[in-house]
């Protein structure tokens, strides 16, 4: 698919840092590397080949995310495997991330209402899409044919050294045919499209696409180091944020103190988690606990 820009302003958006698009992974070392290795063609170098493609199949995939990780915490990501992490970028941060991306910006200045021919666009890059379905695929089929050592059917059943040599290559060169096509991209981008940000309690702005946020959706701040999270709220024109909070009273003054959410859902169940209180800052201790409760009754369950 083809983007045409004729206003600069919003490509500028998604290439704002030049290693957005300069410092996209290069595929053809490891392709040769893998080639190399398949030639080689000996138990050990093919299965050698098997990891080299599949970790560059996660990668690819890693490399997406990171041109995006401006979007999206890894916190909220929750999958690391690269098919269910492309599709979760898929919806939340880049609905155009599966597909062939060309980008074309308008030569002259944009004028407002005036669409400019074709000819007046020059070509940025291209992105090279794929389909996560086929990269899980992949990426499960080669460590089931090579990474794994076949469990013995029975006793009379041997346990081998490697996987199936000539099915290893098969799949190998299935892989690198995918990774050549990804190859071909010679840019990357963010995505598209108007943005909305607000700007974190620990100062950091939070950018997410305005067309992929839902309303009630929960956002963790992009902060590694941030247990924030707010929740969307559509309003008139725009969104709101608001804090995600869980209110614990201080065990000295009762003050309602608003702790972060994840504060305490990223507790273990057997560690302590403390807080000052606001107020009087007395130290506050808090432990998940597990509680006898009331049989739920059908009609309960229901409400
Ligand atoms: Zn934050
Ligand atoms: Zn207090």
């Amino acid at each position: 698919m083809a983007m045409s820009f004729s206003d600069r302003s919003v490509v500028r958006d998604s290439l704002h840092d030049p290693c957005q698009y300069f410092g996209m992974i290069d595929l053809s070392p490891i392709i040769e590397r893998i080639e190399a290795l398949l030639n080689e063609g000996t138990d050990q170098s093919v299965t050698f080949a098997a990891l080299e493609a599949r970790m560059a199949l996660e990668k690819v995939c890693y490399d997406r995310l990171r041109q995006r990780h401006d979007y999206i915490s890894q916190a909220q990501l929750r999958k690391w495997q690269p098919g269910p992490l492309i599709n979760i970028l898929i919806k939340d941060v880049d609905q155009h991330l599966g597909q062939t991306v060309v980008v074309k910006i308008g030569k002259g200045e944009a004028v407002e209402g005036v669409t400019p021919p074709d000819e007046d666009f020059v070509e940025l890059g291209t992105e090279m899409g794929f389909d996560p379905r086929r990269i899980a695929k992949h990426w499960n089929a080669l460590s089931n044919l090579a990474l794994h050592v076949r469990i013995p059917k029975d006793r009379k059943d041997s346990v081998p050294d490697y996987g199936d040599k000539i099915a290893i290559m098969n799949k190998v060169v299935e892989v690198v045919t995918e990774l050549r096509k990804i190859a071909k991209g010679t840019m990357t981008f963010s995505g598209f499209g108007p943005t909305v940000s607000f700007v974190c309690k620990c100062g950091e702005t939070n950018k997410r696409r305005e067309k992929l946020l839902r309303d009630g959706q929960y956002i963790h701040c992009i902060n590694a180091d941030c247990k924030i999270t707010w929740k969307a709220a559509k309003e008139d024109g725009g969104f709101g944020f608001e804090e995600v909070t869980t209110p614990v009273n201080c065990e000295s003054c009762k003050t309602e103190n608003h702790m972060p959410w994840r504060f305490y859902m990223d507790m273990k169940y057997d560690q302590y988690g403390t807080f000052s209180c606001l107020q009087c800052r007395h130290k506050n201790y808090v432990q998940w606990r597990l509680t006898q409760v009331a049989p739920i009754t059908r009609d309960a369950a229901k409400e």
